[in-house]
């Protein structure tokens, strides 16, 4: 194989057949094909795009680069969920204990953070003594034990999706149908679980702008998880103002379990509430949603949610000290405030430009190889419909003081926040439910 031929030919806007994507791809595992050359790739891929049977080869590609679990040992339906990637979107992190208080055995393959999204992993990687970079052999152990295990792309799990993940991350190719697609439902295949719920974000904080855009991946993403026997529901959810208050990763763990604890935002509790009912009843632990629902929120209000979270954490290694007394954790060396420049009600808190604040501080990466900064991040102290007098703080904005950088983050962030002298009409939390393979609108967005 000559790799710019592979490229070209990509590049032209020509389908390329499963061999020619086979060859491709092991070519970059034994590297024959080099970064720049599959950089080149995923942009043509991007801009040319990718067929239904290209995009079903590729998350065979991934799939197969790693192995694939066999949980049918384990009793149960094992469920996962996979949000599109968004900012303040804790969810999984208090879907894990919830859903596995409720009996369902859940295991959640994830990311790192892509772009100016958030990702799990760092979230998880915040509290000290985490690992996520699990064996085969300890994935099901603990999913036998604890119910519940948080997972990332290893040597084991999807390891080429892992390497072409970091450079899509660098080299501006992640919104692309087909790469999405192939990128989620590979590391739910390759984990094992038979029904996977999903949480298509929908708006500026995201990947997926429209609503036909969100809705186009939901019907993708549940035709391709199809294709590999997993059986694929979900929401379409609003991504345009953060989810919760807490926006970087440590500062997102602490959210956590302040829910967990019986604080919460709405918007994050109509999200989890509607994920965990759904979870709940795809392990077949409820006779609907609803009840699902009514199960997640006893469990959450019982205190029993919160001891399962620390029951993970501790079984993988992190320390539940801190999370039982976050005020533990380090002081950030840097902390300053953004203020409401008028009076008025706050009518948007853009989610990307949040994002983008966010990452400037150190919590996001700009290249694969940047560390994180687990304590940088922003606090929202108002969320849309508030009212403001002008020199309320808005949002509090910290880091460490390495590498991140307060007065850029602080401008991007000024600008995140709208404020309008009426009241505007609230966007709802949940766009639109994905069932059977059709997508229902529930609210219209912009
Ligand atoms: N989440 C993923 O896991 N992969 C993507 O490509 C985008 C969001």
């Amino acid at each position: 194989m000559v790799p710019s031929s592979i490229i070209k030919k990509k590049r032209n806007g020509a389908a390329l057949t499963r061999d020619e994507l086979r060859l491709w791809f092991d070519g970059y595992s034994s590297g024959a094909v080099d970064d720049a050359q599959m950089a080149a790739f995923l942009m043509a891929a991007v801009l040319k795009g990718m067929n239904r049977e290209e995009t079903i080869a590729l998350t065979e590609e991934y799939v197969h680069s790693g192995q694939r679990l066999d949980l049918s040992g384990i009793p149960g339906v094992c469920v996962d969920k996979h949000s599109t990637g968004g900012v303040g979107d804790k969810t999984t992190l208090l879907l894990a204990p919830i859903v596995s208080a409720a009996g369902v055995r859940a295991l959640f393959v994830s990311g790192h953070g892509l772009d100016f999204t958030g990702g799990t992993l760092d979230k998880l990687e915040s509290i000290p003594g985490m690992r996520v970079r699990l064996t085969r052999q300890e994935i099901v152990y603990q999913l036998q034990n604890t119910g519940a295990v948080f997972a990332g792309q290893s040597d084991a799990i999807v390891p080429l999706e892992r390497r072409i993940y970091s450079l899509r991350d660098a080299t501006a190719t992640v919104e692309s149908l087909p790469l999405i697609a192939a990128s989620i439902i590979s590391k739910k295949v390759a984990g094992g679980c038979s029904s996977l719920v999903l949480d298509v974000k929908c708006g500026k904080g995201t990947f997926m702008r429209t609503a036909p855009e969100a809705e186009a991946l939901a019907l993708f993403l549940a035709d391709i998880g199809n294709e590999f026997d997993l059986e694929v529901g979900g929401i379409i959810s609003s991504m345009n103002e953060p989810l919760g208050y807490a926006c970087g990763n440590w500062l997102e763990v602490v959210e956590a379990v302040d829910y967990l604890q019986g604080r919460r935002a709405g918007d994050l509790h109509c999200v989890t509430m509607e994920l965990a009912g759904r979870m709940i009843y795809a392990g077949k632990k409820a006779s609907s949603i609803e009840e699902g629902k009514t199960i997640a929120e006893e469990i959450v209000r019982s205190g029993l949610a919160y001891q399962k979270f620390l029951e993970i954490v501790g079984a993988q290694g992190g320390d539940t000290a801190v999370l039982e007394d976050t005020l533990r954790y380090a002081v950030p060396g840097t902390v300053g405030e953004v203020t409401a420049a008028r009076s008025g009600y706050i009518a948007g808190i853009d989610a990307r430009a949040v994002g983008e604040a966010v990452r400037a501080l150190g919590a996001g990466r700009f290249r694969p190889t940047d560390d994180i900064d687990s304590n940088a991040g922003m606090v929202l102290l108002k969320k849309c419909g508030e009212y403001v007098e002008e020199g309320d703080a808005l949002c509090r904005l910290q880091c460490s003081g390495r590498g991140g950088d307060l007065s850029a983050s602080r401008s991007l962030a000024e600008r995140a926040f709208t404020i309008h002298t009426h009241e505007s009409v609230p966007v709802a939390c949940i766009l639109a439910t994905i069932d059977g393979g059709n997508v229902q609108r529930l609210s219209v967005t912009d």
